[in-house]
């Protein structure tokens, strides 16, 4: 499906280099291309790839996409399910739906193909093994023999990032997800058609989902890394009482997903990292398509900058691109970090508040829809006093499954 893009001659050296064709990726290179650089997009997987997500879209990642994008779009959530460990179940309807379910092969390779059309040159089946800098060079080596170099790099390779730990990105959460694509008969369908499911889990900061999208259902659950043991027992007893246990899947896997803290770096002189690589994620959600087409978009500009900067502004350009991240994609970090800190302590009054109290459900449904923030909804009286009282409550102990 996507053209192989071989230029009549590669350059000796490339403006920029893109690691991983994710959302972070694909738009950093896509955005580097427009800007008139000489952009390489390496690839480890061939494209399209399968990636383990749960493939909603909320309206900040909807409005991040390049305009006139070709979306498949399999199902849109209209309802929403919340469950407190599979009881009190409450469906809430969404005032304009807008969680937009997509499979990540797909959306992906759209992203990629927007770069290759946009002029970049897209390797897939190449994975990056080193790199090093010297001056204003970066050297990449890749698996298949290639030395290849650079004026600037995008590390774009996801929550395993070699970039990542070139770069040095610390994390002040690490949490394990696990998923399973179901194929579903008509009758399921139906029942989950337009609508998603989110159910805070026993473990501390867990939850699980059912995304719908037609003839398949993604259903999952995320806790904090370290009890594989207990996470596989939540999945097994949520796919059970989902319904979802029966059929084989079509894909069962897990992923890390990261989050940095606040003052990780995401650069090193002319490399800089984007998306999962640079660890940007909601604490609580665990939303990340937005952040990497965010933050790839900012990196692939800040490349295109770099290119051209003297070597002593170098370090300027990309200062530069960590304050631009921060202003627009930290303040969303802490609050979801505050957000995670009072869910993970009284689940129970986030599930009530979203279910019971209607201005809770129209700010999390106006955060579904991208008119608003979670910095906004953190700064109402209502959710400041109760993450302050949250900070003298213990973590909630996990329930026995
Ligand atoms: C189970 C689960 C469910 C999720 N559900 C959602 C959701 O519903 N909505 C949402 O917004 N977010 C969700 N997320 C988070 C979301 O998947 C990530 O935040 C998002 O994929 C980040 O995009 P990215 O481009 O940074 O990285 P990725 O999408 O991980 O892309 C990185 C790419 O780099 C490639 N790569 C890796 N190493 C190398 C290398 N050395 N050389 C070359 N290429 C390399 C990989 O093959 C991959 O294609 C979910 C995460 C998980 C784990």
């Amino acid at each position: 499906m996507l053209p192989p893009s071989t230029p009549a001659r590669a350059p000796a050296v490339w403006d920029v280099i893109v690691v991983g064709a994710g959302p972070a990726g694909a738009t950093a290179a896509r955005v580097a291309a427009e800007n008139g650089c000489e952009t390489l997009l390496l690839e480890r997987a061939a494209i399209p790839r399968y990636k383990t997500c749960g493939g909603g879209l909320i309206g900040a990642s909807l409005a991040a996409l390049p305009p006139g994008l070709p979306l498949n779009v399999h199902d849109t959530a209209g309802q929403f399910t919340f469950t407190l460990n599979g009881r009190r179940e409450r469906t809430l309807d969404s005032s304009s739906p807008t969680c937009a379910m997509v499979y990540r092969s797909e959306l992906d390779a759209a992203l990629t193909e927007a770069a290759a059309v946009s002029g970049a040159e897209v390797r897939d089946s190449t994975t990056l093994t080193t790199l090093e800098q010297q001056g204003a060079t970066v050297t990449v080596k890749t698996n298949r023999g290639d030395t290849l170099r650079a004026r600037a790099v995008v590390g774009a390779d996801g929550s395993a990032s070699r970039v990542s730990r070139y770069v040095g990105v610390q994390c002040a959460q690490v949490d394990l997800a696990l998923e399973a694509e179901v194929p579903v008969d008509g009758r399921t369908a139906d029942r989950w058609r337009g609508r998603a499911l989110m159910e805070w889990g026993p473990l501390p900061g867990s939850f699980g989902w059912v995304f719908p999208k037609g003839d398949v259902c993604t259903a999952g659950v995320v806790a904090a890394r370290g009890n594989p043991a207990a996470l596989r027992a939540y999945k097994e007893d949520f796919l059970e009482r989902q319904g979802l246990l029966g059929p084989r899947p079509l894909h069962d896997t897990g992923h890390l997903t990261r989050c940095r803290r606040p003052d990780s770096p995401l650069a090193r002189g002319r490399v800089l990292v984007a998306g999962d690589a640079a660890a940007l994620v909601d604490h609580w959600s665990r939303e990340g398509i937005s952040y990497a087409l965010r933050s790839g978009d900012l990196a692939g500009r800040a490349a295109a900058h770099l290119v051209t900067a003297a070597e002593e502004k170098a370090s300027a350009v990309a200062g530069h691109y960590g304050r631009q991240v921060d202003d627009i994609l930290g303040g969303e970090m802490r609050a979801s970090r505050s957000l995670m800190n009072l869910f993970a302590r009284n689940p129970g009054l986030v599930h009530t508040a979203l279910t019971r109290l209607p201005p809770a459900w129209r700010h999390l449904d106006a955060y579904l829809a991208g008119r608003t923030s979670v910095a906004e909804i953190m700064a109402t009286p209502f959710a400041r006093t109760a993450a302050a009282l949250a900070t003298r409550l213990p973590l909630k102990p996990a329930r026995t499954l």
